[in-house]
């Protein structure tokens, strides 16, 4: 995610014309999404997707009016704990938009509220008996343990309220914001399934990778950026049926409305949208700056793995939020470029790399705040990465001076959760902009060359998969360069300066 207003915050260049602008219609859409449903060829720098994932099958049925989804979702689960399972849990995200919730997404009164209400849940087509505690935490009592190895197949029906508000999910001026709204499976890890409580602060989300085929039936006036690969549009007489398949994803997320408009292109055999309200300019700049952006970081890192990436413009109260293969962009943001850059490289970092986003939101929220910089350097503009790093020291710097005295418990270690931190702006901080400093440090000390190759191998070693920080460390080891004594003086907060590059 990144918050509103960061602090690198600058103005969109806005003196470059592109000639060639091609709007395309749906049905243009639809026919570029059925030639690349395949997946990628594999290349150097490619990532081997993952064998005997769960199978999420989630079928969608959007109203009219945009304010009721009816959910019906099943997952072929396989135990692969050291354990029989006597229960699963799951996270109802959808209902921390509930009035009078414990736990809940929005600041102040929406203008509507939501949530989920569960109609029906059956493991192997029994019924099981499920309670929810701390808003979004489900957990289904089984009526037989699922076995070590057992495949189990777990059904929801439900229906979904949709909140009226800019966040995550919700409805607001006629775009549909839709992340984080069907039941997750938890990750199983240490003996039990996690049980994270919902925050506001932070991205509150730990998951697995896994394959989607998604169903959406809708009125076919409406437009749909999603997750994955549309691979099939067919018409009723009053709806639309849209089938979407995702592999080897983190999660699935879609946002609709029945005025966008997209921009399409491709880079290194990704297909890329970007959709935005019809009633704005064409964000080609910032379109431009995606694709551009797809290109610097798949020669560093190693290849985007998905087939197609999806962009939109919507109303949102932060920045931006990150998806597999979409993400969310303030459309009224002054600083889009430098958001479109962020939440495109969350796509290595924080997506295909996994992390724990609630204890360690640092390793991919700090990293991904450098080099959202670093990339201007690679684009070769060495004045403009110095410009812009330079400013994250100032920020901080004046954080220091002007905010610690006045709340001097005021935590500047960035590597805690996301519960340690009593405001956004503390975990902004802390987390986004001293993370990153730490990265100036990592680089300083490593090099240009050794950086870039610690960054490769950690993205091949972990991609779809968690990594930590010893996952974090053991890249830069491999590299010959040990930073392990640089974090912990970070961490202990005896680093008070760093050497700008
Ligand atoms: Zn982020």
């Amino acid at each position: 995610m990144i918050l509103r207003s960061p602090p690198q915050a600058f103005t969109i260049c806005g003196s470059v014309i592109m000639k060639k602008l091609i709007l395309i219609t749906a049905i243009l859409i639809l026919m570029c999404c059925v030639l690349t449903a395949c997946a990628k060829n594999s290349g150097d720098g490619a990532v081997e997707l993952p064998k005997n994932l769960n199978e999420y099958e989630i079928l969608i049925s959007i109203s009219d009016d945009l304010r009721t989804l009816d959910l019906k979702q099943t997952i072929t689960y396989t135990n692969t704990e050291s354990k029989d399972l006597n229960s699963l849990v799951f996270y109802l995200y959808a209902n921390a938009f509930r009035e009078g919730a414990e736990h809940t997404a929005y600041l102040s009164r929406p203008a509507g509220y939501g949530g989920i209400d569960m109609l029906s849940v059956t493991v192997n087509g029994e019924k099981v008996t499920y309670s929810i505690k701390n808003t979004t935490i489900m957990t289904l009592s089984l009526n037989a343990p699922i076995a070590v190895g057992e495949k189990a197949l777990i059904r929801f029906e439900a229906k979904i309220n949709v909140p009226v508000c800019n966040l995550r999910m919700g409805l607001s001026a006629n775009i549909l914001n839709m992340g984080s709204f069907y039941p997750v499976l938890s990750v199983f890890e240490n003996g039990s399934f996690r049980e994270d409580i919902y925050s506001r602060t932070g991205d509150p989300f730990y998951q697995e990778i896994a394959n989607y085929k998604v169903i959406i039936e809708c009125n076919p006036a409406l437009v749909i950026a999603s997750s994955g690969s549309q691979s099939s549009e067919t018409f009723g007489r009053s709806y639309k049926r849209v089938e979407i398949n995702a592999e080897g994803i983190r999660d699935f997320a879609f946002v609709a409305s029945y005025t966008f408009n997209v921009l399409s292109g491709e880079v290194n055999g990704t297909d890329i949208f970007y959709y935005y309200p019809s009633s704005d300019k064409p964000p080609v700049s910032a379109f431009e700056t995606a694709k551009n952006t797809l290109k610097v970081f798949n020669e560093i890192i190693g290849d985007y793995p998905y087939p197609s990436f999806s962009l939109a413009d919507i109303n949102f109260y932060y920045g931006g939020m990150e998806y597999s293969g979409l993400v969310f962009i303030n459309r009224t943001a002054t600083d889009k470029e430098a958001i479109v850059i962020h939440e495109t490289l969350h796509q290595w970092f924080g997506m295909v790399v996994g992390s724990d986003h609630v204890n360690s939101a640092w390793l991919d929220e700090a990293l991904v705040t450098f080099l959202s910089d670093y990339y201007y350097l690679k684009s070769g503009n060495s004045a403009r990465f110095k410009t812009l790093r330079g400013r994250a020291k100032n920020e901080y710097d004046s954080y220091v001076r002007l905010q610690k005295p006045i709340n001097p418990e005021t935590s500047l270690n960035f590597t805690q959760s996301i519960y340690a931190f009593s405001t956004a702006y503390e975990y902004s901080m802390a987390v986004y902009t001293r993370g990153s400093l730490f990265f100036d440090n990592v680089f300083s000390y490593a090099g240009e060359k050794s950086f870039d190759k610690a960054l490769r191998y950690y993205y091949e070693q972990n991609a779809f998969k968690f990594a930590t920080k010893e996952s974090l460390l053991t890249a830069f080891r491999v590299k010959r360069k040990d930073i392990g004594f640089m974090l912990d003086a970070w961490i202990s907060d005896s680093v008070v300066t760093f050497k700008q590059n």
